[in-house]
């Protein structure tokens, strides 16, 4: 079986359906599945090309990263993926930057286009998950140690800026969109991803699809119309 880290990440929260997971690994093309709009993967490809382009150039971080400290290189990742030798699983994810330090040691940097809200707090475990994930990889295929992960949520302009914007932002070929940079920290901990490698390969192996999640109905919703169809 092949799961990436974030959908690794899923399995730590705690409504994860067990069912839910079974059928989505078992079948191939879903109904009612509707792709990422094309926005969010432009946003995330020019973001990560501004950063590495301005580290290439400067042989430096950027202002804003001062958090992270001095790096010697960026690395590049040929293969973002290994098939880890308990489960029988290939994991797998896309590294946003991986940086080598000064002293040997190595930082992943991941970034979120999103604001940071009290929301944020209840995805943190995925993210963990999806982070330590990239981390496991990135020691698997040699990058090792890695030390520290660093989440960058890239904040769109609210309200409040849109007079500035307007003024600042605006010139006869249209207009642009800053976007400001937080960081924080994410605790680096293998111990969940050999926990939740183990937990996917359990409920992927089950002959017949588990039990869902009690409180969601929408399975029992689905008995009905399945019914007069069949008739
Ligand atoms: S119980 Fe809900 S979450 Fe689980 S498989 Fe059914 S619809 Fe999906």
């Amino acid at each position: 079986m092949r799961i990436s880290a974030k959908d690794l990440g899923w399995l730590a929260v705690d409504d994860f359906c067990h069912k839910c997971f079974w059928i989505e690994r078992h079948t191939k093309g879903l109904p009612y599945q509707i792709g990422f709009p094309d926005i969010f993967f432009s946003i995330y490809a020019y973001t990560e090309n501004i950063v590495e382009r301005y580290v290439r150039k400067n042989e430096e971080l950027p202002k804003w990263t001062d958090v992270i400290g001095y790096i010697k290189r960026i690395v590049t990742v040929k293969s973002s993926k290994f098939k880890t030798e308990k489960e029988n699983i290939t994991l797998s994810g896309i590294l946003d930057l991986l940086f080598k330090r000064r002293n040997g040691d190595f930082i992943i940097v991941d970034y979120k286009t999103a604001k940071y809200t009290d929301n944020q707090d209840q995805l943190m475990p995925i993210y963990q998950i999806q982070h330590n994930g990239y981390a496991y990889i990135a020691e698997a295929i040699g990058y090792k140690p890695v030390k520290d992960l660093y989440l960058v949520h890239f904040e769109s302009p609210h309200k409040e800026m849109y007079e500035a914007i307007t003024d600042g932002y605006t010139n006869g070929n249209g207009f642009e969109m800053p976007f400001k940079p937080k960081i924080h920290k994410t605790k680096r901990d293998n111990k969940d991803i050999d926990r939740l490698l183990e937990k996917a390969s359990n409920i992927y192996e089950q002959g017949n699809a588990p039990e869902g999640l009690v409180e969601c109905k929408d399975c029992k919703r689905l008995e009905n119309p399945i019914k007069i169809a069949s008739i």
